[in-house]
């Protein structure tokens, strides 16, 4: 009769395991799979895996996640855990995934498909996150019925909020109308100088341009904006004066010495006075070629034509 043995694991080899599995998992912050365990430990067999794995995840150490087909561990966040302690294991996953999605939140049916639960059972689960105060919903500017969710003491990224232009997702359009015209007066005021004091035409044309960061702290110092405005903010009212055709933008070439390049602004007057056919809005409409009688837009039903009829 032939003998079986039992084979005995042993309990120092297991932790040894255990210890290694973690340290792979902080090398691999967005969690391993199995082909990677496989790769890593090809001197362990299945069963050593799985208990390492299974003792890992019941002692809460490890998270196992869905992405895309593939099932990843990823080691526990120790602030999410204390986070979420009380919870159970499906709003565990739920905080964690929109946890993962920062400050630019995910949308509730990204989350479906992330965690696999049933919309009544997402919907429970952020209600009860948000009761919490661990996580909430911030409407998107993308679209007006979008809600994303993300951890509740972030701060909504800009392409969430809208950056300055938007409050209450509502286009501040009076107030870039203000910001445009105080940029190109203070572009104006220095070509003006540059005109009085100069002779030359080129020094003329050189000195009335004036740097980025110049024209934000003129702005920052008007007091005209509720909200702070970055350098960036007052580029991309730049940029729409340059579209008008009103400012110039030149950049100068980085040095030797390792300074940046940086960019230029200079209000100019247009040589050829703007045609009729770009004053009125089909002259810069991106939709003009699907524009017609009957198709998606057309002139009958066109807002920016009946706003340019009206004015
Ligand atoms: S009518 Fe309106 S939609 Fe049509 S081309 Fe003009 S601006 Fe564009």
């Amino acid at each position: 009769m032939a003998a079986s043995v039992a084979i005995k694991e042993d309990p120092d080899e297991a932790i040894d395991l255990e210890t290694r599995f973690i340290e792979l998992c902080q090398t691999y912050t967005d969690g391993i799979t199995d082909a990677i365990i496989q790769q890593e430990f090809p001197q362990c067999n299945a069963k050593q895996r799985v208990t390492a794995i299974n003792r890992l995840l019941s002692t809460g150490k490890v998270d196992l996640l869905k992405r895309g087909t593939n099932l990843v561990y990823k080691l526990k966040d120790p602030d999410a855990a204390s986070q979420t302690k009380g919870s159970d294991n499906q709003e565990k996953l739920v905080y964690q995934i929109i946890k993962d999605a920062s400050n630019k939140g995910i949308w509730i049916r990204d989350i479906r498909y992330k965690c696999n639960l049933l919309l009544t059972q997402v919907n429970k689960i952020l209600k009860n996150l948000e009761s919490k105060k661990l996580i909430k919903a911030v409407k998107s500017v993308a679209a007006s019925k979008k809600k994303v969710y993300m951890l509740y003491n972030l701060e909504p990224d800009r392409t969430v909020t809208g950056g300055a232009w938007y409050s209450d997702q509502d286009f501040e359009s009076e107030f870039v109308e203000v910001l445009n015209q105080q940029c190109f007066k203070y572009l104006e005021q220095k070509a003006t100088i540059a005109r009085e004091n100069q002779i030359d035409p080129i020094a003329q044309r050189n000195a009335a341009f004036t740097s980025l960061s110049d024209v934000w702290k003129y702005i920052s110092e008007l007091g005209i904006s509720k909200v702070q405005l970055s350098v960036d903010d007052i580029e991309t009212i730049m940029d729409t004066l340059i579209y008008d055709g009103k400012v110039e933008r030149s950049v100068t070439a980085s040095s030797s010495a390792g300074e940046a390049s940086s960019k230029l602004y200079r209000a100019m007057k247009s040589l050829v006075p703007t045609t009729g056919l770009m004053r009125m809005p089909c002259g810069s409409c991106p939709v003009f070629n699907q524009c017609c009688e009957g198709g998606p837009v057309s002139p009958t039903n066109c807002v920016y034509m009946k706003e340019w009829l009206e004015y």
